[in-house]
């Protein structure tokens, strides 16, 4: 498999030798019992087998692009290889154990993407939820004629810039400026900005090469785990929280877990509030497949000393 991340991992941040550097043919499969611990975990296996043990269920709630499929140069690319489906499906399948992807993709776009009809989905950082059932902040559903209307504009007005791809995703909008020449790149970027400036009902946020417009509500990534989280767990119940995220706007959702979860930043890109880093997709469905084989079976036993299939 290729990764075209621009910043390559190469120092100790992943460190997981025997998941990201090998390709399809050779990799074993991270569901083999007899596959090796990742990094992440070897390095941390005390503290993340405790907090399982202390907790009664799991919700994982994971970014998809950078952390379950590989970045591409053209969103419509970015796909989730099937062995990290498969390994998203056999976690999500265990009892006391949630799974939701959480995505500034529109809902129905991430939802088809990923391919699983029955885990829990937020579009749009969390203003579409689908968790039992759908929902929309009732703001941002009344931005959707705004939002359309910006991005006509937008796209008259950037008519003469190669690469640059305005989306409109229904509540919010995306500008990409991927493929864009760099010299060009600060032209889009002081369009949009002088656009967004004559509104006190949109805001601007920015990750990856993109500027992306969303109704001004405060709701991010971080508001979408707290939602998922009360739809899904029981009332009586405490259940450990992990968020995985490669992007500026996962740092909302690793705020908000705190020191009350886990969180676990994909790549090395510096200044993030994570705790725990992973290299790429591949270390991200190791650990998936990890928690899936072995470490479902500590939530709740407030007991040590199990072994945990290491080789
Ligand atoms: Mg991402």
């Amino acid at each position: 498999m290729v990764h075209p991340t621009e910043s390559e991992p190469d120092d100790d941040a992943g460190d997981d030798d025997s998941d990201a550097s090998t390709d399809a043919e050779t990799t074993p499969d991270a569901t083999d019992p007899a596959h090796e611990i990742p990094a992440l975990l070897r390095e941390n296996l005390y503290v993340v087998v405790e907090e399982l043990v202390d907790h009664d269920g799991l919700l994982v709630a994971l970014d998809f692009d950078g952390t379950l499929a590989a970045i591409e140069h053209r969103p419509e690319e970015a796909a989730i290889p099937d062995r990290t489906r498969e390994a998203v499906a056999a976690l999500a399948d265990h009892p006391n154990v949630e799974v939701a992807v959480v995505s500034g993709r529109e809902l129905a776009d991430v939802r088809e993407r990923v391919g699983l009809p029955d885990i829990s989905y937020a579009g749009n950082h969390g203003l579409e939820i689908h968790a039992g059932e759908y929902e929309v902040h009732p703001t941002a559903r009344d931005a959707e004629e705004d939002i359309a209307s910006l991005c006509e504009l937008l796209t008259d007005e950037l008519a003469e810039i190669d690469g640059v791809i305005v989306e409109n995703k229904g509540v919010t909008a995306t500008v990409h400026h991927r493929l864009v020449d760099d010299e060009e790149v600060p032209v889009v970027e002081n369009a949009v900005e002088s656009l967004v400036a004559t509104r006190d009902d949109v805001r601007l946020t920015t990750g990856k090469d993109v500027l992306e417009l969303r109704p001004a509500v405060e709701w991010d990534k971080g508001e979408a785990v707290r939602e998922l989280y009360d739809q899904l767990v029981p009332d009586d119940e405490e259940w450990l929280p992990v968020y995985v995220g490669d992007d500026t706007t996962d740092e909302a959702a690793f705020s908000l877990l705190g020191d009350r979860g886990l969180g676990v930043k994909v790549g090395d890109d510096p200044g993030t509030e994570a705790p725990y880093r992973v290299a790429d997709p591949d270390a991200v469905r190791a650990i998936l497949a990890w928690l899936s084989d072995y470490g479902v079976e500590f939530l709740g036993t407030d007991h040590h000393g199990v072994p945990v299939g290491t080789a």
